[in-house]
């Protein structure tokens, strides 16, 4: 256990010390005002030990992180039938490319991109009856925090320049795969992506997925099987065009976001969540891809 924070403690000297820190995110307006100085890394194991370093307690925009958040949720509500709108194999491109879901007819080749988080949202819009209240309500069980929300203001900064998220919206309306308003679905989308949490509390909520389905509090969110899709999904899609170069360097199905954090796991053992806003070409934190390298190569602990 100790282990854990000494590597930890290496890690954040090596990432303080680094000039390679990438870029912040410029696109979404609210997103560009952060430094690319900051890093933060936490560890929670299964055994619910904590181990953390650098800024662990300042919150940040989790975006696509949200997005297995919301295909747990709709899992849990429809379980297999999100299967006959969103695909799940790897896409090769970048998050916002529209050019599969043409050719694919409208079908999004996961839910892990752009496409396939709006067709997942959309399924929640259809499901519930406040869908960002509820939404919010089934994160806070997750985590057990009550304080978790989202920042309005990143949800509408990301309202005015989302044309990519409308033209995609769109594009699955026009064949038959988004059920509710446009308008409708992506309101949601901007919300979940909107949503603040700090490394650790990215750990106390992805915890559910190291632990066969079953949250800190012994609540059961969904069944072994499902975790086990999800976790698959993470590995395959979790990096945009860099799943593979992720698998490859850090061997852990994992979630990043244009926010600059990345949640990791390896099943029954540990959670891990880095933030640093700095992303490198393919959009993925610069500093956490060095970080979650350098924690399983040191530890020995991978899925491989
Ligand atoms: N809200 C962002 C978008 O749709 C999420 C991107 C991301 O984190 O991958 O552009």
């Amino acid at each position: 256990m100790a282990e854990f924070q000494r590597i930890i403690n290496s890690i954040t000297k090596r990432a303080n010390k680094s000039t390679d820190r990438g870029n912040v995110a410029a696109y979404i307006p609210e997103l560009a005002c952060v430094s690319n100085q900051k890093f933060g890394i936490h560890l929670l194991d299964i055994k619910k030990s904590n181990f953390s370093a650098g800024d662990v307690d300042e919150q940040f925009s989790i975006q696509s992180i949200s997005k297995v958040i919301t295909l747990a949720m709709a899992m849990g509500l429809i379980g297999e039938q999100v299967w006959q709108r969103v695909d799940v194999e790897p896409s090769g491109d970048p998050f916002n490319h529209l050019s599969l879901l043409e050719q694919e007819n409208g079908i999004p080749r996961n839910p892990l991109i752009n496409a396939g988080a709006l067709v997942i949202a959309d399924i929640l819009v259809s499901q519930l009856k406040n869908p960002k209240d509820e939404f919010l309500d089934y994160i806070k069980k997750l985590a057990d925090d009550e304080t978790i929300s989202f920042n309005p203001k990143v949800a509408k900064s990301e309202k005015i320049t989302g044309f990519r998220n409308y033209a995609a919206a769109n594009l699955l309306k026009s064949y038959g795969n988004l059920k509710n308003d446009v308008e409708v679905v992506l309101d949601f989308y901007f919300h979940q992506c909107s949503l603040e949490f700090n490394c650790k509390q990215l750990c106390n909520t992805f915890y559910f997925l190291i632990n066969r389905g079953e949250c800190q509090r012994g609540n059961t969110f969904l069944t072994i099987s499902q975790v086990k899709r999800i976790n698959s999904l993470m590995l395959t899609c979790g990096f945009y065009d860099e799943a593979g170069e992720f698998a490859f360097r850090v061997g852990l199905p994992g979630k990043s976001g244009v926010g600059g954090g990345i949640v990791a796991l390896l099943p029954n053992e540990y959670c891990v969540a880095t933030w640093s806003p700095g992303l490198n070409k393919k959009g993925n934190s610069a500093l956490g891809m060095m970080a979650l390298e350098h924690l399983t190569t040191e530890t020995g602990l991978s899925i491989f």
